[in-house]
């Protein structure tokens, strides 16, 4: 057969393979360099697992002064999404994590899409066919199913290999013929491989990996449009893009013999692999994997609509990212962590919510006040419209409130998603706190005695923290508040109740939950008139 002829037949005005290999020439690159890229197909949004293959890609390709590209694998047309490609390039943007080339930036190793690439993988399919290392195929889809059928009869392994391969043979003639009649036909790789021969591969995450070599005449190139398959176009574009590292869902690992065995026929270097482990989760006692379609944690966007910072998030894929991560972060600075291959899971990592919540409230304690508020604007500027406009109203307000036992030693840990900040100081505003009856959820079983004269007689706002808590225990003793817990308990007949019961009472009053923050600091930003318009309102829902 010649080869040659055949090749200039069916792709008559395709370009050599060596125009591209000038275009794209080889990278210059130390040892250490990695040139890493996210490959993903816009079939959907962005997940947490596909978010940190990304963000491992993005970490070391900066810790090695490498690059790190973007690119869209969008040659199964069907399976795509609308707004797929711009929602992946805005999720990447909303996480921080920057590319070095990739779609919207370019880069010398474009376009970044695979659908733009045509012109690109036809080249390397007229290669192949010129080597005698491809053909066409017009096998129909009826005769696929009776070569599949037979298979399955015969308990044999299922693909279009060895004896099955019907159209390996066809005879320049037949296939001239063939085209004539307009039949459709793909291209399949003519595939050396010896489905006997077992090989040891180190995978840089899951280690030493056994594995048969691929026999299978995979289609490389579809009919319909002459777009190439996933397999085929990623081993053109990481020869071409000169990916050093491939890090990826380890549900590739089954089709690394496909994928050695292109990399072969292109005669491209096969580059370093790391197969990462899915994020599990633990389901009522069932371990399975994070589910982009059950669980709503496992979507990126969960998490900017609970308003949890995208560096919380960030910290916490790191976690998974590598296992020493934490302890480490313990001690030190979160940026100067060094991403290794080692530290890597080999097993599913199980996905905890409660922990990303924990981080983000240490996270949050270490923020100052205005950080918090100028975050806030952003967060409730897009999901929270009327208290938006409320803390723009009262932005000084608003910050004081954020500011209470915040610069101290020991800052609350209260706060673990902007969403938070509404239910945690919504009683603040009196435009809240007066709309509906706030007292209704409260059940009293405690006496009232001494509030209203409390704030006639003795309150004063300018008094010190100090002054006020001695003033406020000496007054609600002349009322029968004990400070003595003991004593209390021995004779309740005797009193009004403990000091802290007169405490909670003023709390519940002007907030409506014991769980407030300072109450020294709440008074003063709430200033007498506003304690005493609640404490009417109070008085007249209690008493009256
Ligand atoms: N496009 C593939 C995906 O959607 C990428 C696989 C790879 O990284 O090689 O997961």
């Amino acid at each position: 057969m010649n080869y040659e002829e055949l090749a200039e037949y069916l792709f008559p005005d395709v370009k050599p393979r060596s125009y591209y290999e000038k275009k794209y020439p080889r990278r210059n690159l130390t040892n250490q360099q990695m040139v890493t890229r996210f490959a993903p197909s816009p079939t959907g949004f962005v997940h947490m697992g596909s978010l940190l293959t990304a963000y491992a890609c993005r970490l070391l390709a900066t810790e090695s002064n490498g690059t790190f590209i973007l690119r869209i694998e969008d040659t199964d047309q069907k399976r795509e999404v609308e707004d797929g490609i711009s929602g992946i390039i805005n999720d990447l943007k909303d996480y921080d994590i920057t590319i070095d080339e990739g779609p919207e930036i370019g880069g010398e190793y474009g376009p970044y899409i695979q659908s733009e690439r045509k012109e690109i993988y036809l080249s390397f399919v007229k290669d192949l066919i010129k080597k005698g290392r491809a053909y066409p195929c017009f096998c129909t889809s009826s005769e696929l199913d009776e070569i599949r059928s037979m298979q399955e009869l015969n308990k044999e392994r299922i693909g279009y290999f060895g004896s099955y391969s019907k159209c390996r043979n066809l005879t320049i003639e037949e296939i001239k013929e063939k085209v004539k009649q307009h039949l459709p036909f793909v291209i399949r790789l003519k595939s050396e491989g010896d489905f006997s021969k077992q090989h040891k591969f180190t995978d840089l995450v899951k280690g030493e990996v056994n594995y048969y070599e691929n026999d299978t005449d995979i289609v490389i190139l579809k009919s319909d449009n002459q777009l190439p398959t996933y397999h085929f176009a990623h081993a053109v574009d990481d020869y071409l893009m000169g990916t050093t590292h491939v890090i990826r869902g380890d549900e590739w690992l089954s089709s690394l013999p496909v994928h050695i065995d292109l990399f072969n026929a292109i005669e491209s270097p096969l580059p370093k692999y790391a197969h990462i482990s899915p994020i599990m989760k633990n389901d009522n006692g069932t371990v399975r994997k994070l589910s982009k379609r059950k669980d709503p944690e496992a979507s990126v966007k969960y998490y900017q609509e609970l308003g949890i910072p995208v560096e919380v998030v960030k910290l916490y894929l790191k976690t998974i990212i590598n296992t020493n991560f934490e302890e480490w972060y313990l001690k030190n600075e979160d940026d100067e962590f060094k991403v290794t291959f080692e530290k890597m899971p080999s097993s599913g990592a199980l996905f905890d919510v409660e922990k990303l919540f924990n981080i983000s409230k240490e996270y949050f304690s270490r923020l100052t006040k205005e950080e918090i508020y100028k975050s806030l604007l952003e967060y409730t500027n897009k999901y929270d419209k009327e208290f938006n406009e409320l803390i723009t109203k009262y932005d000084n307000y608003t910050i004081s409130i954020l500011g209470i036992e915040r610069e101290t030693e020991k800052p609350r840990k209260d706060i673990k998603s902007y969403s938070d900040i509404k239910k945690l100081f919504w009683y603040m505003y009196d435009e809240y706190f007066f709309d509906s009856n706030p007292y209704k959820e409260i059940i009293w079983d405690f006496k009232l005695d001494g509030i209203e004269e409390y704030f006639a007689t003795c309150y004063d706002e300018n008094d010190t923290e100090e002054v006020w808590f001695s003033k406020m225990k000496e007054f609600a003793s002349k009322y029968k508040y004990t400070a003595n817990r003991k004593e209390y308990k021995e004779n309740p007949e005797n009193f009004a109740g403990t000091f802290a019961s007169f405490c909670k009472i003023i709390r519940l009053m002007l907030t409506t939950t014991n769980m407030s923050p300072n109450l020294y600091d709440i008074l003063k930003l709430l200033g007498k008139d506003r304690i005493n318009k609640r404490l009417e309102l109070f008085i007249n829902s209690y008493t009256k």
